[in-house]
């Protein structure tokens, strides 16, 4: 049986952290307030005739929306939509939903509608709020006193001052809706409840208008937005068709949208964290459509986040236990708060409040994935069963309709409004509480500060890592003076007893270092992102909701030193203004300019930036002018006139030689690139295209259609890239099935949204045979194919990567985690800069193994060397009885181990007939290895890993005159293994170049 973890939570909260609150005993209770009409208000009779019409059974009604008050001055969502919010068969575009927020701004002065950023394609965001007017007279006044509680450093920490500010100001409730684009309800049911708040003059809706600011974003994923309507009435055109899924939610991710809150790479991520951290508000309520029919992700399951303030945790249980109790009260099914995602992973839209000193919250309410239509459906047991959290549970079968959802979002978004704003002190108290704590973190539980030092070999990246907690608005300091700090001696092993008898190392970083130091509001996301994550494998939540390991600076390849020794905070220091850049430019002058490879992708900016430029790899280290560069050096010769200036702007550092140093060297070239994708999935790819366009490596966005149909695929391309893509390798050939009709993913008239980018007449035909023949021709000719995760599969399944086969990870359980890797050949151009024992991305475990032999030679786990049981020691040779001692002639010449990662020496007796022995110039070349079991886990989650410990990921091989280079590991990764593109980027910079210093058995 389950405890009850919830109760238990609760009391060691308030075992542990006893400090008095301002509780609000002042405040009415909710009660006191009955949702329901007033009476001396009229109301829209048609609105709320059709407002039940359009709900198909009366308890998925509540009094708080059963009827819509009227107006004689604010309109209703109804000009706009020609109909209710949550009708039947209408979903409108967000440009309509804004039209509607601002005719409603201009007609109440209880509403404002505040422009807070663009989408990847051009489309506004918007932020709706809505109070009374005395509130909305004084936001200035109000947010001025929210940022001292925000920053307690402000008012000198200074706890009678906050109780005064607190007891004048008035939270802020920030609700996001629809970034899921599928997910369709949020938009009307957000415009409806802004009229409500503006309108209603019951004494339940005009507490809260007296006592929040609602914040109302209702449209997060815009651009996905816009296409899902599109799709929609393309349905509702065609509606004996079948209809695509929503391939592109938003320009370069779908579902994932809501896993950015760390990296912070879409602009809809850094626009709602810069409105909540603008605001200063007190919750982001994020809202999503799956499970029916409300579930209040709120209280979760476990495991929790390990960074946050336990206030938060408690205030998760208070609002949600409330929110379940208060809709059961009003009688609607299907109400809970307790279970199904772990509350782990701070990557969720939602959780940039928890991190932020804040409230998360999160909605999943029921859906029809998309469509507006009303539709009979039918639930599985365990979604209707009665659990012990969930004692009223949904229905086994039911009509549901957009406007049942509607009702429920804004039946549990008033709930939840009237509960704040019935306990605002407290949630003000602790807002104040969680940000002064969060200050005083530096020196309670630590660390004092992460330190990034100011002689590291990545300066590049270094910034970049620096640059996202900028964005995370987290403050950077820079040490004007060398300072030494004692650093702990880290245990030998896990579960080691630690030693407290030792006295530390002292470790001097040199002046320019970077300091983030956690007696700062905002310490907790920072900490969150540079410390390491540890998931138990005898967790009891055996199905972690994603990944279980994210270490910031481990996935960018760069050192953040974890200080504890308060010390550090008196170190001189300057804050950094601006954002963080490394320096660059061009230092001495010569006929050579050389860059040392380092790892920091600037360097194949540069690459493409300078395309006629004159550049070669180094393929050996060497020594020049006094200093020392790594094997890929990159060096120019007749160096462009503005070279100094685009290194600067890059932040690359440049050193002019005298001459060529005497190094082998090929060149490096701005190689012609091709991304392809399937129609199946998009998702996984977009991350890809978004990090190519960051970095500024121009591409052909092509589909597996565009494979098919170009036979020469070498005279328009290098290199294609095929990122992970979905779908198993035998799909991705056959497509979708040709059965029914053409499903067209295009820009017309019909469907405005759909981008031009990527566009087909059918989706349903895949790569097909002849893509595949093209694929082959392409390589053997010349041209290097990239796969990753499934499509490296594709490859080796049909026969394009010899010698390699693919495993998964058996009984090692891996559920995205950060895994240590090594270097196996550091002569291979896909290695050049890459920092050995980086720590890569594994979604689950996968791996490779490699052959010399078609059909046959691969290492089987568990195959190890050693003596078979017998007479003597272990280092004794068995005796066979009743036979002479073995002559010398008869044993085995002595062999040394074969590793997992090295291919078997070909035997005496292979050589007979060598047909399925691969000729050595075509074997695989290991370029990335895991490392061994006991150093695997960097952080996450890791059980066993017998079964992928020392074994491939990175493989180069080579097909006729090309190369197909797999990943069993994702190297681009939701903007957040940027210490891994390196390995894609030498794989393009040296696509023609990839045998350099290869060595081939003899036989
Ligand atoms: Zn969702």
């Amino acid at each position: 049986m389950r405890v009850p973890a919830v109760a238990a939570g609760v009391v060691l909260s308030l075992t542990l952290f006893s400090t008095p609150l301002a509780m609000a005993q002042t405040a009415p209770p909710a009660s006191s307030f009955r949702p329901g009409r007033s009476p001396s208000q009229p109301i829209d009779a048609e609105y709320t005739r059709k407002i039940k019409e359009y709900t198909t059974e009366p308890f998925f009604l509540s009094p708080l929306v059963d009827y819509l008050p009227a107006s004689r001055t604010v309109p209703t969502p109804s000009v706009v939509l020609g109909d209710i919010a949550g009708a039947p068969n209408k979903l409108p575009y967000s440009k309509e939903v804004y039209e509607y927020m601002r005719l409603l701004a201009k007609a109440s002065p209880r509403v404002k509608v505040i422009s807070i950023g663009t989408t990847e394609e051009g489309r506004e965001m918007i932020a709706v709020a809505v109070a009374s007017e005395a509130l909305m007279a004084r936001l200035d006044e109000n947010k001025a006193r929210l940022s001292k509680l925000a920053d307690p450093r402000t008012i000198g920490m200074n706890d009678a001052e906050a109780a005064r500010l607190v007891g004048l100001s008035t939270p802020v409730y920030y609700i996001t809706g629809t970034i899921h684009s599928p997910e369709a309800g949020a938009p009307t049911a957000l415009m409806e409840l802004a009229y409500r708040l503006a309108v209603d003059e019951s004494p339940y809706i005009k507490h809260i208008r007296d006592n929040l600011i609602t914040l109302i974003t209702p449209i997060v994923e815009v651009d996905g937005r816009d296409r899902q309507v599109d799709l929609f009435k393309w349905h509702m055109a065609h509606p004996n068709d079948t209809w695509p899924n929503l391939l592109y939610w938003g320009h370069y991710v779908a579902h994932d949208n809501n896993r950015d809150a760390m990296g912070l790479t879409l602009k809809l991520s850094q626009n709602v964290l810069n409105t909540y951290v603008d605001w200063k508000a007190q919750v982001i309520h994020d809202l999503h459509e799956s499970v029916p029919y409300l579930y209040d992700n709120t209280i979760g399951d476990g495991p929790y986040n390990a960074w946050l303030d336990p206030l938060v945790v408690n205030e998760w249980q208070m609002i949600g236990w409330n929110n379940v109790q208060e809709m059961t009260r009003l009688g609607m099914p299907g109400v809970f708060a307790f279970g199904n995602f772990d509350t782990w992973s701070p990557g969720y839209l939602m959780f940039m409040a928890a991190t932020h000193n804040g409230i998360s919250r999160l909605y999943e309410t029921f859906g029809n994935g998309g469509s507006a239509e009303t539709l009979e459906r039918t639930l599985s047991p365990n979604e209707t069963s009665r659990t012990w959290y969930r004692q009223n549970p949904p229905l086994p079968r039911v009509r549901w309709s957009l406007r049942n959802n509607n009702n429920y979002e804004q039946t549990g978004l008033l709930v939840s409004l009237s509960y704040i704003a019935d306990n605002k002190r407290l949630i003000l108290q602790n807002f104040y509480e969680k940000s002064k704590r969060s200050i005083l973190k530096a020196r309670t539980e630590g660390p004092a500060a992460y330190v990034l030092t100011g002689d590291t070999r990545r300066p590049g990246t270094q910034a970049e890592l620096l640059r996202v907690l900028q964005k995370q608005h987290v403050e950077i300091a820079r040490a004007t003076a060398p300072f030494s700090v004692t650093l702990p001696i880290r245990a030998k092993r896990a579960g080691a007893a630690s030693d407290s008898a030792a006295k530390g190392i002292s470790r001097t970083f040199p002046a320019g270092s970077y300091i983030v130091r956690m007696d700062q509001p905002y310490s907790r996301i920072a900490d969150a992102l540079l410390d390491y994550q540890y998931w138990s494998p005898n967790d009891p939540q055996k199905t972690p909701y994603d990944d279980t390991g994210w270490t910031f600076p481990e996935g960018f390849g760069v050192e953040a030193v974890r200080v504890t020794d308060a010390r550090v905070l008196d170190v001189p220091v300057e804050r950094v203004t601006g954002d963080v850049r490394a320096p660059g430019g061009v230092s001495g002058a010569g006929a050579v300019v050389a860059i040392n490879h380092n790892g920091d992708n600037a360097l194949a900016t540069l690459r493409y930036r300078l395309k006629s430029a004159d550049m070669v790899a180094a393929e050996e280290p060497f020594e020049a002018g006094g200093r020392k560069f790594n094997r890929g050096t990159f060096l120019i010769r007749n160096a462009p006139s503005d070279l100094g200036a685009i290194t600067k702007e890059l932040g690359l550092s440049a050193y002019g030689l005298a001459a060529m140093p005497s190094v082998a060297t090929h060149p490096l070239r701005a190689a012609r690139v091709a991304i392809m994708h399937t129609w199946i999935n998009t998702q996984t790819e977009g991350w890809w295209r978004q990090a190519f366009d960051f970095m500024g490596i121009p591409f052909d966005y092509i589909s597996v259609q565009d494979i098919a149909a170009t036979p020469n695929l070498a005279s328009k391309w290098d290199v294609i890239v095929f990122p992970p893509a979905g779908g198993s390798a035998q799909q991705i050939v056959q497509g979708l099935p040709m059965w029914r009709n053409p499903m067209p993913w295009k820009n017309t008239p019909e469907t405005p949204n759909i981008g031009t980018w990527a566009q087909t007449d059918d989706i349903r035909p895949g790569l097909g045979w002849d893509g595949l023949k093209h694929l082959e021709e392409f390589v053997s000719g010349g041209g290097v194919l990239v796969g990753a995760a499934n499509t490296a599969d594709f490859a080796i399944q049909f026969g394009l990567a010899t010698g390699v086969r693919s495993n998964d990870a058996g009984q090692t359980r891996v559920v995205g985690s950060l895994l240590r890797s090594r270097i196996v050949d550091e002569t291979s151009p896909i290695a050049y800069g890459i920092i050995d024992s980086l720590a890569v991305m594994s979604d689950d475990g996968g791996s490779f193994s490699v052959g010399s032999t078609l059909g046959g030679g691969f290492r089987r786990f568990g195959e190890q060397g050693g003596r078979p049981t017998g007479r003597g020691t272990v280092n004794d040779p068995d005796v066979a009885q009743g036979r002479p001692a073995l002559d010398p002639r008869f044993e085995l010449p002595p062999t040394t181990p074969v590793e997992s990662w090295q291919l078997a020496p070909i035997q005496d007796d292979q050589m007979r007939n060598p047909l399925g022995i691969i000729p050595p110039d075509q074997r695989p070349r290991v370029v990335l290895r895991f490392t061994n079991q006991r150093d695997l886990l960097v952080s996450g989650l890791l059980g066993g890993g017998s079964e992928l410990a020392d074994r491939p990921i990175v493989v180069d091989s080579p097909r006729g005159k090309g190369h197909v280079v797999l990943f069993a590991i994702n190297p681009v990764y939701r903007g957040t293994t940027v210490g891994s593109y390196f390995l894609v980027l030498n794989t393009i910079l040296n696509f023609d170049n990839l045998n350099a210093g290869r060595k081939n058995e003899a036989r």
